[in-house]
């Protein structure tokens, strides 16, 4: 029930209207019995400046932010968190009653959480691989050497890009080595704690695995990126192979309901957010 109360929040996208937030926040907020309203917000990329200024104008309380905005709404920004700045990107705002924006990321926790919550996966000492080089991989890549891990691999297909992201979070993270490759080798995948697939492979019928699981250690837990396909056939292989995996959806609603704690202070409910995604209302 929307009245005089009720607190705004939302996703500002360019498209927005395929967005899955709106249905899974919905269904938090209503869960927790919330007075709170997510709704899409559509913004050209000519438009950021104006559109952080009418969220503060408007009196949100937050707003997630998704492609093509990630980065370009840091220079809005009057503060970001070490998350935001190690991953590169904002995710989240919060907007503080006095009109103060905060970028933050829920999007690295995200990903290391699902594992955490869904198989008991610590990194801490571990082996991470991430397979791509774009922006999800960019934070999980930050991640893993902000979460104490002993190695992170970076692997993508444009190794430039892996190279680059090991040389930039090397320094920053002494205790973690970093490391590039084009490909991942069965001398790789057997020392992984955990794989977190950050392609898009997956997306479309027809794509390559993005890797071949089958030299993956039997404790190794998996972590796919895509979610739509739910089941990709990457997630079926490691079923067949019985490999531990965590799918895309989980990593999405754990993203978000970082992000609705955040604006709300309240802990939401991961499975209405889920079902919700499921079953589309
Ligand atoms: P992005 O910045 O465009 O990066 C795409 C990555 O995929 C790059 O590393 C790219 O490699 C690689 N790639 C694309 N096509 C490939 C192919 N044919 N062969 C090998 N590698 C290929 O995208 P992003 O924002 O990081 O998102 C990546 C995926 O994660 C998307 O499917 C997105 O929907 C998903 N995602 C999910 C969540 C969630 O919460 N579940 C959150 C964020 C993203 P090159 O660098 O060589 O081009």
């Amino acid at each position: 029930m929307i009245n005089g109360e009720t607190r705004l929040l939302g996703v500002m996208g360019w498209p927005v209207s395929h967005s899955r937030s709106p249905v899974m926040h919905a269904a938090a907020i209503q869960s927790a019995g919330l007075n709170y309203a997510y709704v899409p917000v559509s913004v050209h990329p000519d438009r950021v400046a104006e559109a952080v200024n009418g969220l503060r104008a408007l009196g949100f309380r937050g707003c997630n932010v998704t492609i093509p905005h990630k980065t370009a709404i840091i220079p809005f920004m009057d503060e970001l968190t070490p998350t935001a700045k190690g991953a590169g990107a904002v995710n989240t705002i919060v907007i503080e009653d006095d009109g103060r924006m905060v970028g933050d990321n829920t999007d690295v926790a995200g990903a290391y959480d699902a594992i955490l919550a869904e198989k008991g996966a610590n990194v801490e000492g571990g082996h991470v691989i991430v397979v791509g080089a774009g922006g999800a991989a960019r934070a999980c890549a930050w991640g893993g050497g902000d979460r104490g891990a002993a190695r992170v691999t970076i692997v993508n297909r444009t190794v430039e890009k892996a190279v680059a992201l090991a040389e930039e979070f090397g320094p920053v993270f002494p205790g973690t080595a970093y490391e590039a490759a084009r490909t991942t080798t069965p001398e790789l995948l057997a020392n992984a704690t955990v794989v977190l697939q950050m392609t898009s492979l997956g997306m479309k019928p027809g794509d390559s695995l993005p890797f071949d699981p089958q030299h993956l250690s039997p404790s190794a837990v998996v972590l796919e990126a895509v979610y739509a396909p739910l089941e990709t056939e990457l997630l079926a292989e490691c079923r067949h192979r019985r490999i531990s995996t965590v799918d895309g959806l989980s990593m999405l609603v754990a993203q978000g309901a970082l992000s609705l704690e955040k604006w709300t202070g309240v802990e939401v409910d991961r499975l209405a957010m889920r079902t919700a995604l499921l079953t589309g209302d």
